[in-house]
C-alpha cells in the first residue's frame, strides 16, 4: 500500500506532501505519515527547512469522518501536531482550497503559513456539537487575537485567507504556483537563519476589557445558539488563553472536547450531518440512473410560492417562464420578485449586477402555448384538486412529451393529479417551503407511476438550485405537514385543556424549536390550515379537532395579517402581545364542549407535541412514505425549525429510548383515548426487538 504522506528534497528544502483524496482528511495513515516524515526531515542534515503541502484540490479539510464514532486510533492528532510544532527546523505550511478543522490546527502548528489566493480557513467543529480538540482554541487566539478567534470558532464559518493576513494568521498570499512560492519562502528563511516560530510560545495576558468581552459573547450566543453547549465551551476554552499557561489550556481544551464528543448534542448533530449526506441516495433508485439536465423551467402561478420558486431557478442560472391568469397578476408577481431581490441587494447578499442577471432570466406569459419548449414545469396555483387537474391536463397538451410536470401542492393527492395527464411517469411533487427562495428543504414527492429517470432528474435539479431534497411518498401532507398536523393538533387540544398560547409557545421554544407553534400559525395565517382541514377528504369528525384555531378564523382573527390571531399585534410596531380576550374565548369554548380546564406543566406540553409527532413519524416509516428515519429528521430540521442539536424527532426518540417513548404514548392513550394515541405498530415492534428507528430499513 502506498503511503499517503511522502518526503522529498529540493535543494535544502524538505517537501512533505499529503495525498489522501478527495479532501486530504486526517486519517490514521495520514497522521502516522506526518509524524514519520517530520522525524525523517529533522534527521536529514541536508534539509534546513520544510514545506508541508497537499496534493489534489485542497489542503487538509478536516478529520476523517469515516473514523467518527469508532474507537480512536493512534497516533492521536494532538500528539501529531505536537511533533509538528516541536520540529527543530522551520516548517512552512502551504495552504490551498479549504483548510478546515484539523487542517487549520495543523497549519497553526506549522511555524509559517503561506496560502494561495481564494483559499479559506476555519474551525467548523461547533456545527457538529464539538469544539476544536487539537489546540485550535489555544493557538488561534494567540496568533489572530481573542476576538477573531471567538468569531471564527463560535460561528464555525470559514474565512478567506486574504481577510486574516492582518491578524498574522497567514504570512503571505500568492496568486499562483503555491509550492514553488513556499519553497522560495523556505529558502529565504534558511538564508536569514530564521528559527522555528511556535504559536504556543506566544503569551497572552488579561487586559481590562476582557471580562466584559467574554460576558458579552456568552450572552450573545446564549440567544443566537440557544440551548447549545459547544459554543459556550468554546468561549471557556478561548478565555483560558488569557488565564492559563499554554499546556494547561490545552489540557482543558481536550477535556471539554471529549465531553462534547460523548454528548447527546454532538451525537445528534453528527447524525444530521450524515443524514443530510445520505438523503441524496434515494432508496430503490438504481445508482446508475443519473437523471438529465434541465435547461429551462416554467412556473404556473406567480403568487407567494410561485414567485419564490422562480427566484430559486433564476438564482441558479436557469431561465424561468412565469405563467399567470391575467397580465395584472403577472405584473404583480414580477414586481414582488424584483422587490425580494432588491432586499437581498440591500442586505449585501447579492450585487446589483447579479440582480439584473437574475431578473433577465425571468420571463412572463399568460399563454400556455409559450410552454412548448420548457423542460420542466412547477405548478404553484391555488390549492384545489379541480384547479390542479385542469392545469395539468392543459400542460400535458402544451408541453413537449419529454417535459416533467411537478406540483407544489401542500396536501393534495398527486397520483390523482398525474392521472389527468397522459404522462404519469413524468408527474411528481416538488414541495417547496415558504419563503421558497430561502428555505433549504424540498420534498420530492414520488408518485405511483413516476419513472426512475424523472425522479433522478428532479433530485439532481434540487441539488443544483441549492436545496436539500428528500424523496417522500404520496399521502395527505407528505412527511412534514402530516407530522406537523399531529404536533399542531396537540397544541390545540392543550389550549382547550387550559394551557395558554404563550405557555405552549414558550415551552416549545425552550425545548429548542425555533418558534412556538401558535406564533407560527399566526405568522403564516390561520386561514391556510382552516381551508386545508375543510378540503381534507378524510377530515376528522372530532368536534375538538383544531377547534381553537377554527373558532378564531370564524371570528376573523387570521393572525398577523389581521392584527390578531392567538396573540394581538400592535398596529405600529407589530409586536406580539398576550390577548386575554383569546384566552377567554378558548375557556368559554372548552366549557361549551365539556372540556375541564386544568393547570398544565411545560413537560406535558413538550411530551404531548413531540411524542405525537414521533408516533406519526413511525407510521410514515411503516407505510414507506419516508425511506429512512434520517430522512424525516432532515425534513424537520430544514423545514420546520427543529433544533439541529436534538437531531430531528426520530433521532431524539432513538436517543431517549424507544421504550420510554412507547411508555409515554401509552400513558397518553390511557388518559386521552385511542383516537390519537394508539402506538404505531412499528414503534411497538422496534421496542420488542430492542431496536431503534435508525436500525429500520424499508422492505420495499
Ligand atoms: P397564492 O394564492 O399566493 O398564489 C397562487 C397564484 O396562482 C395566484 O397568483 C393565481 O393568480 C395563480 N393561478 C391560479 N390558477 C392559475 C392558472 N390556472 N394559471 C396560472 N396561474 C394561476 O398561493 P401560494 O401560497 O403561492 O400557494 C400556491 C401553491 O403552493 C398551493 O398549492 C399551496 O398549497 C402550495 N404551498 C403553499 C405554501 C405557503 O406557505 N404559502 C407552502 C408550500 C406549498
Amino acid at each position: 500500500m502506498t503511503t499517503p504522506v511522502s518526503l522529498t528534497r529540493q535543494g535544502k528544502v524538505g517537501l512533505i506532501a499529503i495525498n489522501n483524496p478527495p479532501v486530504n482528511a486526517l486519517s490514521q495513515a495520514v497522521r502516522q505519515g506526518i509524524i514519520e516524515c517530520v522525524l525523517q526531515a529533522q534527521q536529514d542534515d541536508e534539509i534546513k527547512a520544510i514545506v508541508l503541502y497537499c496534493e489534489g484540490r485542497t489542503f487538509v479539510a478536516g478529520a476523517d469522518i469515516s473514523e467518527f464514532g469508532k474507537a480512536p486510533m493512534e497516533p492521536h492528532l494532538p500528539d501529531v501536531l505536537h511533533q509538528v510544532e516541536s520540529c527543530t527546523k522551520p516548517l512552512v505550511a502551504a495552504l490551498h482550497g479549504t483548510a478546515l478543522g484539523g487542517g487549520l490546527e495543523l497549519a497553526l502548528c506549522s511555524h509559517y503559513r503561506i496560502a494561495l489566493a481564494g483559499s479559506k480557513v476555519g474551525l467548523p467543529e461547533v456545527n457538529l456539537g464539538l469544539i476544536p480538540g487539537s489546540g485550535g482554541t489555544q493557538r488561534l487566539p494567540r496568533i489572530a487575537g481573542v476576538e477573531k478567534a471567538l468569531e471564527m470558532i463560535t460561528s464555525g464559518r470559514p474565512v478567506a485567507v486574504e481577510s486574516v493576513v492582518e491578524q498574522n494568521l497567514i504570512d503571505q498570499v500568492v496568486e499562483k504556483d503555491l509550492v514553488t512560492a513556499a519553497v522560495g519562502f523556505a529558502e529565504t528563511l534558511i538564508a536569514d537563519q530564521a528559527e522555528p516560530r511556535r504559536v504556543s510560545e506566544i503569551q497572552l495576558s488579561k487586559s481590562e476589557g476582557h471580562d466584559q468581552l467574554f460576558a458579552d459573547w456568552r450572552a450573545k450566543l446564549k440567544k443566537k445558539a440557544a440551548g447549545q453547549q459547544a459554543p459556550q465551551y468554546a468561549i471557556d476554552a478561548i478565555e483560558n488563553t488569557i488565564l492559563l499557561p499554554f499546556d494547561e489550556g490545552l489540557q482543558k481544551e481536550r477535556e471539554m472536547f471529549l465531553a462534547c464528543r460523548s454528548s447527546e448534542q454532538s451525537r445528534a448533530m453528527r447524525h444530521v450531518f450524515f443524514a443530510e449526506r445520505e438523503v441524496v441516495r434515494v432508496p430503490g433508485l438504481a445508482k446508475d440512473i443519473k437523471g438529465h439536465d434541465i435547461a429551462s423551467v416554467a412556473i404556473i402561478g406567480a403568487g407567494t410560492m410561485g414567485g419564490g420558486i422562480a427566484m430559486c431557478f433564476a438564482s441558479a442560472g436557469i431561465p424561468v417562464l412565469l405563467v399567470e391568469m391575467t397580465s395584472e397578476n403577472l405584473e404583480r408577481g414580477l414586481a414582488m420578485i424584483k422587490d425580494r431581490y432588491q432586499q437581498n441587494v440591500a442586505r449585501g447578499r447579492m450585487s446589483e449586477q447579479q440582480l439584473q442577471d437574475c431578473i433577465a432570466r425571468i420571463g412572463g406569459t399568460c399563454d400556455y402555448a409559450d410552454l412548448s419548449e420548457v423542460d420542466l414545469v412547477v405548478e404553484a396555483a391555488f390549492e384545489s384538486m379541480e384547479v390542479k387537474r385542469e392545469i395539468f391536463s392543459r400542460l400535458d397538451q402544451a408541453c413537449k412529451p419529454e417535459a416533467i410536470l411537478a406540483s407544489n401542492t401542500s396536501y393534495l393527492d398527486i397520483d390523482q393529479i398525474a392521472a389527468s395527464t397522459g404522462r404519469p411517469d413524468k408527474v411528481l411533487g416538488m414541495h417547496f417551503f415558504s419563503p421558497a427562495n430561502i428555505m433549504k428543504l424540498l420534498e420530492v414527492v414520488r408518485t405511483r407511476e413516476i419513472s426512475d429517470e424523472s425522479l433522478a432528474t428532479v433530485m439532481k435539479l434540487g441539488k443544483r438550485i441549492g436545496k436539500i431534497s428528500v424523496a417522500v411518498g404520496v399521502c395527505y401532507g407528505f412527511v412534514g405537514n402530516r407530522m406537523y398536523a399531529c404536533y399542531g393538533r396537540e397544541a390545540q387540544a392543550l389550549l382547550l385543556e387550559g394551557a395558554t398560547p404563550e405557555q405552549i409557545d414558550k415551552a416549545m421554544q425552550s425545548w429548542g424549536m425555533a418558534m412556538g407553534p401558535l406564533s407560527v400559525v399566526d405568522m403564516s395565517g390561520l386561514d391556510i390550515g382552516y381551508k386545508a382541514r375543510r378540503e381534507n377528504p378524510n377530515r376528522s369528525d372530532d368536534p375538538l379537532f383544531f377547534r381553537p384555531a377554527d373558532m378564531l378564523v370564524e371570528a376573523d382573527r387570521l393572525g398577523q395579517k389581521t392584527g390578531s390571531g392567538f396573540y394581538r399585534y400592535d398596529s405600529e410596531s407589530r409586536r406580539k402581545e398576550v390577548d386575554e380576550q383569546v384566552i377567554g374565548m378558548i375557556r368559554d369554548e372548552a366549557e361549551r364542549l365539556g372540556v375541564t380546564q386544568r393547570t398544565i406543566g411545560d413537560e406535558e406540553i413538550q411530551q404531548r407535541l413531540i411524542f405525537a409527532m414521533i408516533n406519526e413519524g413511525a407510521r410514515i416509516l411503516e407505510e414507506g412514505i419516508a425511506g429512512r428515519s434520517g430522512d424525516i429528521d432532515v425534513i424537520w430540521i430544514n423545514g420546520y425549525g427543529f433544533p439541529r442539536y436534538r437531531g430531528g424527532p426520530m433521532q431524539y426518540a432513538d436517543e431517549i429510548g424507544l421504550d420510554k417513548v412507547l411508555q409515554g404514548i401509552k400513558a397518553f392513550q390511557d388518559r386521552l383515548g385511542d383516537r390519537y394515541w394508539k402506538p404505531a405498530t412499528l414503534l411497538e415492534e422496534l421496542v420488542a426487538q430492542d431496536k431503534k428507528f435508525s436500525d429500520w430499513v424499508s422492505k420495499d
